[in-house]
This record gives C-alpha cells, structure tokens and sequence, in this order.
C-alpha cells in the first residue's frame, strides 16, 4: 500500500468534492456571488455520476413549497447562465400532465396545488379531451383530475451539469477531474481541508457534494449520512414518432410511471413495488461499473406494469424498447434533501439526499450552500433538509434503508405524507 502524498499542494477558499450537477451548481452559485477561489474535484469525469443518467424531469408539483423554490431557482439559473454564456441551454419548456385515478392520490394532488400556488407556480386543470390534443396517445377518460404545470419541462442531466461547470469556471472558479479525495483535514471539531492522491489541499470550507458516495465523506467525521443508494431506471423507446419533442412530460403516480418525449422516442420510467437500496459504505468508484440492470426481473416488471399503463396508453404494445437506463440516486427516510452542516463540525457542509430529484433542484443546492458559505440567511427555508433530523443512523444498516426504500416507493404512492416529488 502506498501512502497518500503529504505535501500540501494547493490552499483555497472552499473545496467542493464531487463534480455533478450539485457540485458545479454550488461552484456556479459561489461565483456569480463573488467567491471564486473555489476548487471543484472529481475523481472521474465531470457529470459522468447519477448526473449523466437522470431522466431529467423539471418538475415543480412537490408537496412542500421549499423544493419548488429549489426548482424555480434552477430555471432561473438556466436564464442566466445562457446570457454569461452566450449560448443555448437545451431546457424543453413543454410543461407536463399529471393524471389522478385515486382517492388517496387526490388528497395528496390536492397538497401540490396548495403548494404550486403559495410559491406562484400556475397550474390548471384540464379534461382528457385537452390533455389528448397535447398528446394524442394518452387516454385519460377515467381520471379524476388532470393537471397541467406549464412552466415543467426536461433537460439533459450531463449537459446542465456542464453549464454549470463552463459558467463558474468563466467566473474564476477552477475545476478538477480525475483527482480523488481520500480523506479530511481536521484541527479539532474544524475541517480544515482535504487529502487527495495527489496531496494535501487546506481550505476555509470543504463540502460534501459526492453524490451516492457523500456517506463516505461523512463517515470519515464519524457521520452518517441519512440517505441511501436507491435504484431508478427508465427504458427508451425506438424512435417511431410518438415522442415530438413539444410534448408534456406524463406524471401516471398511480400507475407508477412517467414519460416525456426523446428524439422521436419516449423515455419511460417505472417505479417498482420496493426500491433496491445499496450500502453507500460499499460502492465501486464508478457508477459505470456498477451491476444495476437484472434484465430478466426488470422485464417482468415491465411486462406487468404495461398491463395496468394499457388503460391510459392502449398504443404501448406498438412500442419497441431500444435501451434501458439505471443509476443510483440518495433518497432519504423523508423524501427531503440533506442540506446543512454536521452537528459539531465547522467548515464542512453536506450537500446531497437528492431524492431523485437533483437536477430539478440543483439551482436551489447552488443558491443555499453558496449563502451559507457567504454566511447570509438562505433565501430559501431549508430547516426541513436539516441533515440530524433522524438524529444518528447508520446508513450502511438493512434497517435504514428499509426505511428509505419505503420513502422512494411512497414517492408515486403518496403515502409518505410529505415526501418530495419527482420523476
Ligand atoms: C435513473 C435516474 C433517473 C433520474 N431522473 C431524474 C429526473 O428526472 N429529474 C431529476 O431532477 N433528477 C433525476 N435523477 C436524480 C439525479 O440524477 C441526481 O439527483 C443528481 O444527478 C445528483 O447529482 P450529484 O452531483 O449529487 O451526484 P453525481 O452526479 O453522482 O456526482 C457526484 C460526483 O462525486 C464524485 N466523487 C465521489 N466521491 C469522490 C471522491 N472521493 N473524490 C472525488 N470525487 C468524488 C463522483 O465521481 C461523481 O462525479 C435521476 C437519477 C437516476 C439514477
């Protein structure tokens, strides 16, 4: 075993591990408010984690009004980020559908709207005839409600990722792949910077934005991260022209399902019964390398799925299945984001619990870490993200990710009473 370099190789404000969509959109925040001796590290390529497989649904219909200001805050990074950079951001504004068979689902829709409307976020509701003109293979006869979020949308994880990345770094701020962290500086209760494989780097602020593998990071202060490694994965369908591009995203909870269109495909994600979790302690380096599609089980799940998705899609046996996509993203016993300091720890911040729904929010991620740091009151209320809400756990125990493999299924089920709202 060789040891790690001991030299001290670099000295800097802040220190983000991890260059996700999270990681560079704290770097972009901290820019645009005038810190920019920030360095950014990833141990593999920028954006190539969770980043690069999300299905990239913008959604803002969430049952606490803290993630749809998140969300806002990230449309509005889009805008800004197109003028630094003189360049198109590919966001597709088509809006989205959300149909509600059920009566437990209705109370929960019901919920959403209150929040769309306290955070000024319009919706309406349609009748299947208006939704079928938005999208002509949808039969929504036998919904209760429909609504329609004109603002929602989708964009590439990997390519937003990059936008944030290219706007810091037009800003000042400096960006580094293939540099591993290996462990934390501390003076007592402080964190005073981070060792690399390459050295030692000292910083004011070092911040956990790792993603799946944010646990490791905390687990080296004694923390545990209250998250788990949770399983999404979607399958694409052949181009056939189903998918125009200008259609709205599709929200079936009841059915466990989303869709929204891709280069005349669809892109269908399915939510199954009880999540996989992973223990975050344990993870290969790379998510490229990591074993998460059972074809055999995943096709049952398909098979079966479809049967109930034939009632509001009757054209889905028509469809051919071109690829199939899995990752890993954190969700938490809640359903909340994990935003915040460590309970007795100074100079280090958590940035992660995105709940599958960290590109929607990624601006809401940069925006707060990047006020705590400039020590200013967040402009969003993120006491519900607390990082010891669950006191101490074990996220690497069967029993705690039991727990966040519920909060995820309750997730298109609607029965965790606040869980947080996503593809
Ligand atoms: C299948 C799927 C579908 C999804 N769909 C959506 C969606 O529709 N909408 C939505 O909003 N979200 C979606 N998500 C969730 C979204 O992808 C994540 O919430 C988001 O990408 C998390 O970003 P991140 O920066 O925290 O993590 P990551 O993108 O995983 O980045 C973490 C980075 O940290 C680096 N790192 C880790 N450890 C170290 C270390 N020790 N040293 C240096 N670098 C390190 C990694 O290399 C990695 O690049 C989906 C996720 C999946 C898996």
């Amino acid at each position: 075993m060789r040891a790690a370099p001991s030299a001290t190789i670099d000295e800097v404000a802040v220190v983000i591990i991890g260059g996700g969509i999270i990681g560079c959109s704290i770097a972009y925040h901290l820019a645009k408010r005038g810190i920019t001796d920030v360095l950014v590290l990833d141990r593999n390529q920028l954006a190539s984690g969770a980043t690069a497989r999300a299905a990239g649904l913008v959604c803002h219909a969430r049952s606490d009004t803290s993630t749809i200001h998140m969300v806002k805050r990230t449309l509005a990074a889009i805008d800004e980020m197109e003028a630094l950079l003189e360049e198109k951001i590919d966001f597709h504004p088509v809006g989205s559908v959300r149909a509600i068979f059920s009566e437990a689902r209705l109370g929960e829709l019901e919920k959403m709207e209150a929040c769309l409307t306290a955070a000024g976020v319009e919706f309406s509701t349609i009748t299947p005839a208006e939704a079928k003109r938005l999208c002509p293979w949808l039969e929504l006869g036998d919904a209760r409600r429909i609504v329609f979020v004109p603002a929602d949308g989708y964009i590439d994880g990997a390519h937003l990722g990059s936008a944030y990345a290219r706007a810091a770094r037009k800003l000042g701020v400096r960006i580094r792949s293939g540099i591993e962290v290996t462990g934390l500086l501390t003076d007592g209760p402080r964190v005073t910077g981070v060792e690399t494989n390459e050295g030692l780097i000292r910083a004011n602020w070092v911040v956990d934005a790792a993603g799946v593998w944010g646990a490791v990071i905390a687990s080296w202060l004694g923390w545990g991260l209250a998250a788990a490694p949770t399983r999404s994965h979607y399958w694409i369908t052949a181009p056939d022209g189903s998918g125009t591009g200008h259609q709205p995203n599709i929200h079936l909870p009841d059915m466990r399902a989303y869709l929204r269109s891709e280069v005349g495909g669809l892109v269908i994600g399915l939510q199954e019964p009880k999540s996989l979790t992973y223990d975050p302690l344990a993870l290969t380096a790379d998510m490229a390398d990591m074993p998460l599609i059972d074809e055999e089980r995943d096709t049952e799940l398909l098979v079966t799925q479809a049967s109930e998705l034939r009632k509001v899609i009757p054209k889905i046996d028509e469809w051919g299945f071109a690829h199939h996509i899995a990752g890993l993203s954190n969700y938490t016993p809640d359903g909340k984001f994990v935003i915040g300091r460590v309970p007795e720890i100074e100079g280090f911040l958590l940035a992660g619990g995105c709940c599958g729904s960290g590109v929607a929010a990624s601006g809401g991620f940069g925006l707060t870490i990047a006020e705590l740091i400039a020590g200013i009151e967040p402009s969003i209320d993120v006491t519900l993200y607390r990082p010891d809400r669950f006191g101490r756990v074990d996220p690497s125990s069967e029993a705690f990710r039991e727990r966040c493999a519920a909060a995820r299924s309750g997730k298109s089920r609607g029965r965790v009473d606040d869980v947080s709202r996503a593809a």
